[in-house]
Formats: structure tokens, sequence, C-alpha cells
């Protein structure tokens, strides 16, 4: 019997060890890894840069509280703000977290003028505390946890129509995924982008964008924002951002600075040593890759006729994915994901080389049509 709630739908194998764009089982069967813990492990498994960073903080110091100034926050917050225009960092520990700041932060600052609505997308992923999966477009991820947080309006993805008529006197930010991923890997249509600026600028709104998984070059800049020359009010991040190393960030503008003053916001591991390490090594590391992210992202895309940007793909496909995912795994030795029922998702380590790309793309190919003819015979 197991002890663990049965919260994940778990895949029926074991990993115990990871190798550069390799994971292996128990049964010593290796995989390629087009799913890098969910657009976690960007720089493949055990970045020998990053080990590096981490170990030598391991021998220096692991945790210190908040309480007091910790140097390393400040030189990865002087890093992350170099390359965003964002001025300011909260660090946290998760994505949902690093979203629920964003979200008070909104709040905080809209509660002056009586403004605490929030405007988010169908299909979106937020995270799963009572605020985040509020803020959620999917409705699998609320039942039964009502009632939930007031103060969050759901409206339909690249509809402009439907934003202007969802602003109201109460809004105080819109919040959305430039590429949704967990909703089906769709990226945002430039012209309604540039309208929830035009909106955000005209009914003086924040704008936060949730780059949990599209941030920290999982598209092939460093913030999938910079590819519509927009500037977000606030940014939200984690997965890639510690090569495995759990961490999170929320980052503003100067003009919010003030409304996260003391006393308004905080978390006990939140930009622990060791996680400003792992975050420090990983962005260090991952600058050089930035062009290839788009290279390889354009390879994917053609030869599997997918949607997405850089290295986050989804290939939607008129039957559902499920099978195929199984029998890339057990069959291929290779671990893909979905994103919905029929769209077929990867999320490929920036390191993985021409040859496995080929490799890859050959046998999702195969596997493909072998489970096409055999649904037609059915
Ligand atoms: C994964 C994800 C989250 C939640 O992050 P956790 O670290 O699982 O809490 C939030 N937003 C987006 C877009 C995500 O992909």
């Amino acid at each position: 019997m197991s002890h663990l709630f049965s919260n994940y739908a778990r895949w029926p194998i074991n990993i115990v060890k990871g190798e550069g764009n390799y994971l292996f089982d128990d049964q010593g069967k290796k995989y390629l890894d087009l799913v890098s813990g969910i657009a976690v492990t960007s720089l493949g498994n055990i970045p020998p840069q990053v080990k590096a960073k981490i170990s030598e903080q391991l021998d220096t110091l692991w945790h210190c509280s908040n309480l007091f100034n910790i140097p390393q926050q400040e030189e990865l917050a002087t890093k992350l703000t170099s390359i965003s225009c964002a001025d300011r960092v909260f660090f946290c520990n998760s994505g949902a977290e690093a979203n629920e700041a964003a979200i008070k932060l909104a709040r905080k600052y809209g509660n002056e003028k009586g403004k605490y609505e929030i405007i988010t997308f169908e299909q979106s992923f937020h995270g799963r505390t009572l605020a985040t999966l509020t803020a959620t477009g999917q409705e699998k991820v609320k039942i039964g946890f009502s009632p939930l947080p007031e103060g969050f309006k759901t409206i339909p993805y690249n509809d402009i129509e439907a934003l202007k008529e969802a602003i109201g006197d109460k809004t105080c930010a819109i919040m959305l995924e430039m590429v949704q991923g967990e909703g089906g890997v769709h990226p945002a249509d430039p012209a309604w982008v540039e309208v929830i600026t035009e909106q955000c600028q005209q009914h003086g709104l924040l704008l936060i964008v949730d780059e949990v998984q599209t941030g920290i070059g999982r598209t092939g800049k460093w913030f999938a924002h910079q590819h519509y020359g927009i500037e977000p009010d606030i940014i939200t991040m984690a997965k890639g951002l510690g090569s495995g190393f759990p961490i999170g960030a929320m980052m503003a503008k100067e003009f919010l600075a003030d409304t996260f003053g003391p006393g308004t916001h905080g978390t006990t591991f939140g930009g622990n040593p060791l996680a400003m390490a792992a975050g420090l090594a990983t962005l260090e590391a991952i600058e050089a890759y930035l062009p290839e992210v788009e290279e390889k992202g354009a390879y994917f895309m053609e030869k599997l006729g997918g949607r997405g940007k850089g290295l986050m793909i989804g290939v939607e496909f008129d039957f559902e994915v499920g099978p195929i995912v199984t029998k890339l795994r057990e069959e291929e030795g290779i671990l893909a994901l979905v994103a919905g029922p029929k769209v077929l998702r990867i999320l490929p380590p920036f390191t993985i080389t021409q040859q496995e790309m080929e490799m890859a793309v050959e046998k999702i190919l195969q596997v493909v049509q072998a489970h096409k003819g055999a649904v037609e015979l059915c």
C-alpha cells in the first residue's frame, strides 16, 4: 500500500537517475527526455556549471532567514532585472507562489482605488493554491474546492471583443501566459496582445505575464513576452530558473516597489542561498543557448507540424494522444507528454543534439503513423 496521496496520475516507471538529456529507471532502461521535468531541466540533468555552484554553496551556507540581507538575492535580482523590463524581485519557491505574490501585489495596488478584479483566460494554468486555481481557466482544477476567492473573471483567450467587454470599474489587472502551456500550447495572437496593452494603459490596469513555463529561455528569448515587444508590469517565473532546484520569482516595475512594503508578504525558504546559487548558475549557462533554442524549435516545428515557440511545442491530432505517449515511452525510450487530450507536447532540454532531434522526430512520426494505421483498421 502506498503512503502517498493519489493526487498524481503517475506513469508506471521509477526514475532513479538523470544524466544530461537522459533519464534512467530502476530497471536500467534509458529514456531520451523530451519533457525536461515539465520545462525545468532546460540544461539537461545535473548541468556541471550549476552543480559546481550549488556544491560551493553547500559548503558555505544553506539557509538564512529573510530577517537578514542575503547578498546572493541581490546578485540574482540584478541579473533578472538586467534581462527584463522589471526593477524589483521577490523570491519564492514555486510557480504557484510566484503567481500568488503577483495577485497579492496587484490587489494591494488596486486597493486604494477600490479595484480588485483580475481578468484571466480560458485554458490558462496558474497553479494549485486557492487563488491561483481560481485564476486558472480550467474547470477541472476547481471541482470540490468552493467557496473560491472572489475577484477573478475568466474570458476566452485571443478574443478582442470579450476583453473589451470584460473590463469594468473594479478591474485592477489582466493576467496571461504568452503561450498557454498546460492548456494546449496556444501562443497569444500579436494583435490581441496589442489590444491588451492599449486597454491596460487606457484603464490603468496592471499587466501580469505568467512566465512560469515560458520564461528563462524556453521560447528562445529570456521571456516569451519579449517576442511581442511589450513591457508587463509584473512577471512571474519558476520552472526553468533553478535547473531543478526549487525556486520561483515575481518581479515588477519600480512604481510597484512601495506596494510591497515591510510586512506585506514573505516566505521562510524563498530566496535561500542554495536556490540563489542554482538560479545564478542557470542564468549564466543558459544565455549561450538562446539562439539554439529558436533553431532547434524551428526544426521540431517543421518536421512535426506543431505550434508553439522555441522548445515549447504542441502537435495537435484528431485523435487522443495518450497511447502515443505510452508507446514512445515503452517501445522507443522517449519521454513526451500531453497538453489536453489531443495535443502531444514536447519540452526538450536546450542541450538536445541534432542527432537526438533527428532520432526523436523519426520515432515520433513512426509511432504516430502506426497508431493512425491501427485506429483506421478498427
Ligand atoms: C507549472 C505552472 C505554474 C505552477 O507552477 P508550480 O511550480 O507547479 O506551482 C503556474 N503557471 C504556469 C504557466 C505553469 O506552467
